[in-house]
């Protein structure tokens, strides 16, 4: 199974990502969480390469910090370039659920280019549909260090205009399953497995 969960911060898509990664047994590659976790454990040794972290890894945070931490997107080229050495490696032949990756329509159409290479397929790009005010709420609830006011505006803005069109770029390929995350996270789960079913026919 190869899926792609969109959808803006606090839409629900890291939740919903691992419930699909561990029903369909494939890896999750959670770009904002990889981004993340890699920025944290830098702060504390800004200097030093950390051996925990992949070198990869290591490299995307290096050109991706203050991209994250004022909620803009992190340049199409720098994503791009680590999605397609992380997708190369093994423990990704066999399928994967991508969180948060593609978010602008140059990202979506090079993975798929990537896929075209590899001989693989997406089975389907997920849409958490979430209202604004809802995305602001769960986000600020959240208190991560990305998500004070100014940066939760401006990642919805950033929704609107880079990732909104995938919906039409993915509606077009019919992979896209809108599904409605202003539920419980269950049933939203349930929803997207009934909805993946429909859609392999
Ligand atoms: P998320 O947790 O998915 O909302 O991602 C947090 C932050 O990571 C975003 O605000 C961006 O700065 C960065 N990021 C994550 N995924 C991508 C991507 N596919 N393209 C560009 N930036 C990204």
């Amino acid at each position: 199974m190869r899926l792609v969960i969109l959808g803006g911060s606090g839409a629900g898509k890291g939740t919903q990502a691992e419930c699909l990664a561990s029903h369909f047994q494939v890896p999750l590659l959670s770009t904002g969480e990889i981004l993340r976790s890699a920025l944290a454990l830098k702060t504390v040794s800004k200097t030093e390469i950390d051996p925990e972290i992949d070198p990869l890894v290591m490299g995307l945070a290096a050109q991706a910090r203050g991209y994250v931490e004022q909620g803009e997107l992190v340049p199409d080229e720098v994503m791009i370039g680590f999605i397609r050495q992380r997708l190369l490696q093994q423990d990704m032949a066999q399928g994967w659920i991508l969180e948060g990756y593609p978010r602008t329509a140059f990202q979506a159409e090079e993975l798929d280019f990537l896929l075209e290479e590899l001989g693989q397929g997406l089975n389907a790009a997920i849409w958490l549909e979430v209202s604004e005010a809802v995305l602001i709420r769960r986000s600020l609830a959240r208190s991560r260090s990305d998500d004070t006011l100014e940066t939760v505006q401006r990642r919805i803005q950033t929704l609107e205009t880079a990732t909104k069109p995938l919906q039409d770029y993915y509606g077009y390929q019919q992979r896209l399953l809108l599904v409605n995350g202003d539920q419980a996270p269950e049933t939203v789960t349930a929803e997207i497995l009934r909805n993946l079913a429909v859609l392999a026919g």
